[in-house]
């Protein structure tokens, strides 16, 4: 496992941790002003949300590596099946897959969207899952782009995904069985799991994005409450091991939905602590 006590060049930011995921939160940090700060504090490298992007990926993408760190992931996709799939969903597949392209960055998450209006359960949704996600493959392929299939917290499904588990994600991803597409595994969202480690230990070779936080002992909100690593319950070690064992060694990337709490404090301060904390806790 790797020894982050003293020095976190895998460390990264996602910058949801500041805020940057939601209109309104956060203290609006242009992307330069966040590159600055996380180069500053020895950052690895940064995870961008597309609405922060717009026509600028090409720009920003330079500015992260002439600033010493990677790119190492853009959030995300839109939904590919429940009730919110937009109607374009092929065109907005394409601009998120050139976008990640032209930021320069590895990889693309996708979160699945829920279960599919008219249909019960999970069966039928997978099914249509695996139909829309093989050209979205094809053409990250062609743009030298992977994308992570990144289960959430069963409490997300119905509306936000239909895969909840990494075993869920690598049966789709055998499925497909196409080299474009990996998982991404967040400790809030499978934390819970007591056949994590197992389900990791198969996931060999296709991990392409590990996320961390913590999950609070009294979550207050589902979405927006997540906790610094270190304050909550999660056994962040046993998980990167687990992570590490299956031959992830990409960046680790801190991604804290917070609006009652760390969204509302100096950004500065909010990377200082994230650097500690993944120092001595993670
Ligand atoms: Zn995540």
């Amino acid at each position: 496992m790797r020894d982050f006590t003293k020095g976190h060049p895998a460390l990264a930011l996602n910058t949801a941790s500041l805020g940057h995921n939601l209109d309104g939160a956060g203290a609006g940090w242009s992307p330069e002003r966040v590159i600055d700060a996380c180069a500053a504090r020895g950052f690895g490298g940064i995870t961008f949300w597309r609405r922060e992007i717009g026509s600028r990926a090409v720009a920003i993408g330079d500015r992260v590596r002439a600033a010493g760190m990677q790119v190492v992931g853009l959030c995300r996709t839109p939904f590919l099946t429940g009730p919110d799939v937009p109607a374009a969903l092929a065109d907005e597949m394409k601009a998120a897959i050139d976008m990640t392209a032209a930021l320069g960055a590895p990889v693309l998450t996708i979160v699945t969207g829920g279960t599919e209006p008219g249909l019960r359960g999970l069966a039928g949704t997978w099914d249509l899952l695996a139909e829309r996600l093989a050209p979205a493959c094809d053409r990250a392929a062609e743009a030298g782009v992977r994308l992570a299939l990144e289960p959430l917290n069963p409490m997300f499904g119905g509306n936000r995904t239909c895969l909840f588990t990494v075993a869920d994600a690598l049966e789709i991803c055998d499925r497909l069985n196409h080299p474009a597409l990996g998982i991404a595994v967040d400790v809030y969202h499978v934390w819970w799991d007591s056949r994590l480690s197992d389900s990791l230990a198969r996931a060999r070779g296709r991990i392409l994005g590990y996320h961390l936080c913590d999950w609070l002992a009294a979550t207050s909100d589902m979405l927006l409450d997540r906790g610094m690593m270190g304050d909550g319950v999660a056994d962040l070690r046993a998980i990167r091991a687990a992570v590490e064992g299956a031959g992830y060694t990409g960046a680790c990337e801190v991604e804290i939905f917070s609006a009652a709490n760390w969204w509302r404090r100096d950004p500065g301060e909010v990377l200082d602590v994230i650097a500690s904390r993944f120092r001595n806790c993670c």
